[in-house]
C-alpha cells in the first residue's frame, strides 16, 4: 500500500509537469510514425526502483509503458505499441494464470501487436491457442509458426496506413522454441512434431519464410517493413539470429528484436543487398521502452531507448492492481496436499539443514526436476530451497516460497566426471553450510568429513580442480530400467536436470556444466516444476515415501561418529569400554548406545560392553542420527585362562562429546577416563 501511495504521488506530480507541453495542445502534432516497443518483459508488471537510489527507475512497469504511449500520442498523430515476445512467463503471476493475466495487463496497457516468444508456449498449446491468443485485444503476428498442414497459426503480418503510406509489421518467432520451451507441447501423442517454425535447412527455411512474407507485404502495397522478431543476437542461436535473418533477406527496414535480452539502442546490419537495416532491442523486464520514429515522407528512421521513466498511467495502474488482486487471492488457493511435513530444517526443527544435509523437501524438489525434465539425475542447490511445507493442504504461495527465485529448468548432457566434481565442490564445506550443497535425485553418494577438502577454487569462488583426496565417494546412479543403483561411469554422459543458475550460469561455483550440450533450455520456472510434479506425477498428494525428514538416504555421511574399535573379542563375563568421537558440530549432543543382541553382549550408557553369552552382537553408537558400529564376538570363558581379552589394561570410556581434544580436522574425542 505504501508503494501504491508513493507511485500515485509520483504520478500526480509528473502529470502536473506534463500538462502544459503535452496536453494543452498548443504545439501541432507530428505526422511522424512512432512505434514503441518492448521485449522479454518476463512478468515485470510493476515499476521498480534502484535499491540504493529509489529515485532511479530500474524497471518502467506496464503502467509506465501506458503513460509513455499516451505521452507520445499527445505529440504524434501515429503511435503504435508492440512487443517482441516473452511477456507471459517469468514470475508467479504468469505461472499461476498460465500467462493469461499478462495478456489482460497488455490489453490494458494498449498494445497493438506482439509476436510469440518461445516462453509464450510454456503453458501448452491449448492455453496459448484457446485462451491467451483469443483474449488478446492486440494482434499476434508470427510468419513462421505454422501447424501440421503448414498453415500459419497467427497472422503473419499486418499493414497500417499512415499519411497514405503503408507500413507492414511482420512477426518472427525463434525456432529455438522447440528446445527453449517444452518439446512435447509441439508434438502429437506419438512424439511427431505437428508444428513448425521453418527451422530446416540450416536457417534457409526461416530466411525464405521471412522473405516470402516481406514480398507478400510489399505486394500488398507496403512501402516500409518493420519486423517484430523474437530471435535474439546470441551466436548460440545461430542460424536463426536476427542479424542472420537480416543478412539473408531483402526489404526489411527495421528489426525490433527480443530473446537474447540484448540492450541495443540502435545498430545497423546490412541485408542481402547491402542495404542498412536498423536493429534495436530493449534488454529485459522493461528496463527500457524502445522508440522507433519514422518519417514516411522522407523515409528517415531512428531508434532509441527510453530509460528511467517514472510516470505511470493511473487508469492502467488501477486495472493492474485489480488483476494483481485476483492473483493474490489465487496465491491462497489450495493446489495440492502433503501427507507429511516437508522440511529444510533438522528433524528437531532447531536449525537449517538443507545446506548441509539431505532433507525430504530436498529430495522432493530434486525428484521434481528429474521427473519433469526426463533426466537421469537432478541437482537442486540447498540455497534454492527456501521454506518448509507443513503437512496438509498446499497453497500456490507455499510452493512459490519454496522456490521464489524464478530460476528456469534446464537439461544438459553432463559427464560422470563433471557430476562427481560437482558433488566434491558442493560437499567441500560439509558439515558446515554451503548454499551450493546439492540435493539429488537419481543419485546416491557418501561424504567423509574426515577427508579434508582438496577442491581448488578461484578468487571468485568458481571450481578449478580437485587436487588430492576426495571426500565424496561411492557415487551411484539410478538405473531406470532395473530400479537399482549402479556405480557412476566417469566417462559416460548423463542427462542432468537443474536450473539455469546451476547449469548455465556457474552458480555456487559449479562452472563445470557451462559448456555442456543443452538439451532443454529454460523450459519452465522452478516453482512450476514443483507444482507440476506434485499435481501430475504424484496425483496431487505428497505421500509417505517422503515421510523421513532426513530424506530417503541418498546421501550417506561417513565418519561423523567413530568408535575407537570396530571389532572386539570378549569372553563371557568380561567387559570392555568403547570410546566414541565425533565431528565438532555434534559437540554436546547426547550419545545413544545400543546392542543388536542383548543376549550376547550388553552396552550401557557409558559405552561399557559386557559379554553375556557366546555369539556375535553389533554395538551402535548414535549421535543426532549419525552412527558408528563395533562388532563384538563373545566366546565362552576357558577354565583358568587369564586375563581374558579386553578386561585388563587401561580402557577409556566416552562421557560426553563436549570436550576440547581435537583429532585431525575438526574432530573431537569424548573425554577419556581411566577405568582402572
Ligand atoms: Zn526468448
Amino acid at each position: 500500500m505504501r508503494k501504491f501511495l508513493s507511485t500515485m504521488l509520483a504520478l500526480v506530480m509528473t502529470l502536473a509537469l506534463l500538462v502544459p507541453s503535452a496536453w494543452a495542445g498548443t504545439a501541432p502534432k507530428s505526422n511522424d510514425v512512432v512505434v514503441l516497443y518492448t521485449n522479454d518483459v518476463h512478468c515485470q508488471v510493476d515499476q521498480a526502483t534502484d535499491a540504493k537510489d529509489t529515485s532511479k527507475i530500474t524497471n518502467i512497469g506496464y503502467a509506465g509503458v501506458a503513460a509513455y504511449k499516451k505521452e507520445m500520442q499527445a505529440q504524434y498523430n501515429n503511435v503504435l505499441l508492440v512487443d517482441a515476445g516473452d511477456h507471459s512467463q517469468g514470475g508467479p503471476i504468469g505461472t499461476l494464470s498460465k500467462g493469461s493475466y499478462l495478456i489482460d495487463i497488455m490489453n490494458e496497457t494498449g498494445y497493438d501487436y506482439a509476436t510469440l516468444g518461445n516462453h509464450e508456449f510454456d503453458y501448452g498449446m491449448d492455453q496459448l491457442l484457446k485462451v491467451n491468443i483469443p483474449k488478446a485485444t492486440f494482434q499476434y503476428l508470427s510468419c513462421n509458426f505454422s501447424d501440421a498442414s503448414g498453415n500459419a497459426v497467427t497472422k503473419a503480418y499486418d499493414i497500417k496506413t499512415y499519411n497514405g503510406v503503408k507500413v507492414a509489421f511482420i512477426g518472427i518467432s525463434t525456432p529455438e522454441s522447440f528446445t527453449k520451451s517444452t518439446p512435447t507441447y509441439f508434438q502429437d501423442k506419438n512424439g511427431n512434431y505437428i508444428y513448425s517454425f521453418a527451422e530446416g535447412n540450416n536457417g534457409q527455411d526461416l530466411y525464405n519464410k521471412v522473405q516470402s512474407t516481406i514480398d507478400a507485404a510489399k505486394a500488398a502495397g507496403a512501402t516500409y517493413v518493420v519486423a517484430i522478431s523474437h530471435l535474439g543476437t546470441d551466436p548460440a542461436s545461430s542460424p536463426w539470429t536476427s542479424k542472420e535473418v537480416i543478412a539473408n533477406t531483402t526489404g526489411l527496414n527495421v528489426v525490433l528484436d527480443g530473446h537474447s535480452h540484448s540492450t541495443i539502442a540502435s545498430e545497423t546490419v546490412n541485408d542481402k543487398n547491402g542495404t542498412a537495416v536498423l536493429l534495436s532491442s530493449t534488454g529485459t523486464k522493461l528496463a527500457a521502452i524502445g522508440k522507433l520514429t519514422m518519417n514516411t515522407t522522407t523515409g528517415a528512421m531512428t531508434t532509441e531507448l527510453v530509460t528511467d521513466y517514472a510516470t505511470q498511467d493511473a487508469v492502467t495502474m488501477e486495472e493492474i492492481a485489480s488483476i494483481e488482486g485476483q492473483f493474490n487471492s489465487q496465491l491462497k488457493q489450495v493446489v495440492a496436499h502433503s501427507d507429511v511435513a516437508l522440511t529444510v530444517m533438522t528433524p528437531d526443527g532447531s536449525s537449517r539443514a538443507i545446506r548441509s544435509a539431505e532433507t525430504n523437501l530436498g529430495d522432493l524438489c530434486a525428484d521434481a526436476y528429474r521427473s519433469e525434465l526426463g533426466a537421469d539425475i537432478a541437482f537442486v542447490n540447498g540455497g534454492g530451497i527456501r521454506d518448509n511445507i507443513p503437512a496438509g493442504d498446499i497453497t500456490y504461495e507455499q510452493i512459490i516460497k519454496v522456490h521464489p527465485f524464478g530460476n528456469m529448468a534446464c537439461l544438459v548432457e553432463a559427464t560422470g566426471q563433471q557430476i562427481v566434481d560437482a558433488l566434491e565442490m558442493s560437499s567441500r564445506a560439509y558439515p558446515n553450510e554451503n548454499g551450493g550443497f546439492l540435493q539429488v535425485s537419481g543419485l546416491k553418494y557418501s561424504i567423509d568429513p574426515t577427508v579434508a577438502s582438496t577442491v581448488k577454487t578461484s578468487d571468485k569462488g568458481a571450481f578449478i580442480s580437485v587436487d588430492g583426496a576426495r571426500r565424496v565417494s561411492d557415487v551411484q546412479v539410478l538405473d531406470k530400467t532395473t530400479g537399482t543403483y549402479v556405480p557412476i561411469d566417469l566417462t559416460k554422459t548423463y542427462k542432468l536436470a537443474s536450473h539455469n543458475y546451476m547449469l548455465k550460469s556457474g552458480g555456487d561455483g559449479l562452472n563445470m556444466f557451462m559448456n555442456d550440450k543443452v538439451l532443454l533450455d529454460e523450459v519452465k520456472i522452478d516453482n512450476q516444476v514443483l507444482i507440476d510434479y506434485i499435481k501430475d506425477t504424484l496425483n496431487g498428494t505428497v505421500g509417505t515415501e517422503y515421510a523421513n525428514l532426513n530424506g530417503q538416504g541418498r546421501i550417506t555421511y561417513l565418519n561423523m561418529v567413530m568408535l575407537d574399535q570396530s571389532t572386539l573379542a570378549l569372553t563371557v563375563g568380561k567387559t570392555a569400554t568403547l570410546t566414541a568421537s565425533g565431528h565438532e558440530s555434534l559437540l554436546g549432543m547426547a550419545i545413544t548406545w545400543t546392542s543388536s543382541d542383548d543376549k550376547v553382549a550388553t552396552v550401557d550408557a557409558s559405552g561399557v560392553v559386557t559379554a553375556v553369552s557366546a555369539g556375535t552382537a553389533v554395538i551402535t553408537a548414535s549421535v543426532n542420527g549419525f552412527t558408528a558400529t563395533c562388532t563384538v564376538t563373545v566366546t565362552a570363558a576357558a577354565a583358568n585362562s587369564s586375563p581374558a581379552t579386553g578386561d585388563s589394561g587401561s580402557v577409556v570410556i566416552y562421557t560426553a562429546l563436549a570436550v576440547s581434544a581435537l583429532l585431525g580436522t575438526g574432530f573431537v574425542v569424548g573425554k577419556k577416563k581411566e577405568l582402572f
